[in-house]
């Protein structure tokens, strides 16, 4: 184990350095300002959410004589990468071929310059910084941790896997070690007056009441295309809601959960951003404006879709997306199914309230002679379906833009095969207080798309008060990404 001497005053510059990065602040007690992150904690290895914080600022101050200026890296900083990963552990020299791919010639002829020990001293604490300021490589990452949690471990690694900017990561773990300033942890050490929250003013503003459980912030985690009750972790941790997603100990894996871990931790990120520039600047952000900028942040990762539109000169794109009907609205998507070589068809319907819920879907089979027929035949059972459930305010939705913009100007005449259908329809919109058609493209109407396709296969008509497993994912990729 390679083992190397660091003058004290050196030591000194190193703490101040990781304070002011962590901090902001220099050792200077006079400049003291908020720890949030107990110094132990910085100082435990990555799995348990500690150096690889701070190996930036460790690499970029950990050369002698370099004073402040940071070693420009050559590549983007990995931040797995630990000083231990830049010595040849066989000849306890330091590694010129890593070196060389992470760090500018000069950097590296200081570190080069950097005497490392041949003792080993595998079963040593060390980076005892404040004491005997003696350091090696590995045991500051294994000496100093101590008992070894093996869900917190697996925890933390899930946190430095996900792909997210790692500066999310950064938040998300201190999110875990209780390290935001939210008002309730604030106020236990400074005088801020109360802890409420300066969203809803009525609970403490814990981090879980901040990010997860406001009545306000649950709107949103529920509105997302996660569609998640957060009321549930209302006497949970913050902890237990990221395990609940990584399906560690006492939750269950679900591969369906774990997918979506990103878009969570960014959707965290996105709401305590809001809240700040709410606290700070005043301004309000709509839920969907939150995530939408959640969804921007993983957007490569899930291949989102983006259509240009015609309607604007300077050729910019929009997200498309299925989006709920007004407030107080209901909004029925609907789609048909056509196989001209069988005659077969098929009527897809979903049913969501203002809120995105889900209330109910229907999968029909019919015998049809055109695809025009079908797409008429689905927004004839829709308004029947919403009349029987006394609806009074509704939205139709379908991508059949031809009927939709019939419809719209109160057109209802049609072909021997569709008349009737349009005639019942004329006379069924006097029964709603409020009822309008928008036409959507099909990437904002796949799952009645997916019904439809269901009911042209099928034999029996299906209504479904929850959904069905198999129109899930397609059901959550709707719900603000098409
Ligand atoms: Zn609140």
């Amino acid at each position: 184990m390679a083992a190397f001497l660091l003058p004290k005053n050196l030591c000194q510059k190193i703490d101040s350095h990781l304070c002011k990065f962590w901090w902001g602040e220099s050792l200077d007690p006079k400049d003291k300002k908020l720890h949030l992150i107990a110094w132990e904690n910085l100082c435990k290895p990555k799995a348990e959410g500690g150096d690889g914080e701070f190996i930036d600022p460790w690499c970029d101050h950990w050369i002698p004589d370099i004073g402040t200026a940071k070693p420009k890296p050559n590549s983007i900083p990995d931040p797995t990468l630990k000083v231990a990963d830049f010595i040849d552990q066989d000849t306890r020299t330091w590694n010129r071929q890593k070196l060389d791919l992470h760090f500018d010639q000069p950097s590296i002829e200081r570190i080069v310059q950097i005497p490392l020990s041949s003792v080993h001293s595998r079963d040593r604490r060390a980076w005892d910084l404040t004491r005997d300021g003696v350091f090696t490589t590995k045991s500051a990452y294994m000496g100093l941790r101590g008992h070894r949690d093996l869900s917190a471990d697996k925890l933390w690694k899930e946190i430095w896997r996900t792909k997210v900017p790692y500066r999310i990561q950064i938040f998300v773990w201190k999110c875990a070690k209780n390290a935001i300033p939210v008002r309730d942890i604030l106020s236990k050490r400074m005088n801020i007056g109360d802890n409420l929250c300066p969203r809803c003013h009525r609970e403490a503003e814990t981090i879980t009441h901040a990010l997860i459980t406001c009545p306000q912030v649950s709107r949103i985690w529920f509105l997302s295309r996660l569609n998640v009750r957060t009321d549930l972790f209302r006497d949970k941790t913050i902890l237990d809601w990221l395990r609940y997603w990584l399906g560690i100990n006492p939750y269950q894996l679900n591969v369906n959960l774990m997918e979506n871990f990103p878009f969570v931790v960014c959707l965290m990120w996105a709401i305590w951003n809001s809240r700040n520039a709410l606290i700070f600047s005043n301004k309000y952000e709509s839920a969907t404006s939150i995530i939408n900028s959640a969804s921007r942040m993983i957007s490569q990762r899930h291949n989102l879709r983006i259509i240009p539109t015609n309607s604007s000169p300077q050729n910019q794109t929009i997200l498309s997306y299925w989006s709920p009907p007004r407030s107080g609205w209901f909004k029925i998507n609907t789609d048909g199914a056509w196989d001209p070589n069988t005659s077969k068809g098929g009527v897809g319907l979903v049913t969501r309230d203002s809120f995105g819920l889900f209330l109910s879907a229907a999968a029909m089979h019919i015998n049809t002679y055109s695809a025009e027929e079908a797409e008429i035949r689905a927004i004839w059972t829709a308004m029947k379906q919403a009349m029987e459930r006394k609806i009074t305010a509704l939205e139709i939705e379908s991508d059949a833009k031809v009927v939709v913009e019939q419809l719209k100007r109160k057109n209802y005449c049609g072909a021997w095969n569709t008349d009737a259908l349009l005639k019942d329809i004329e006379v069924w919109s006097l029964s709603f207080e409020k009822l309008s058609f928008n036409y959507v493209p099909r990437v904002c109407n796949r799952v009645a798309h997916e019904l439809a396709q269901w009911g042209k296969n099928s034999t029996t008509d299906m209504f479904w008060g929850t959904p069905p497993v198999w129109l899930l994912p397609v059901l959550r990729g709707d719900q603000f990404l098409c």
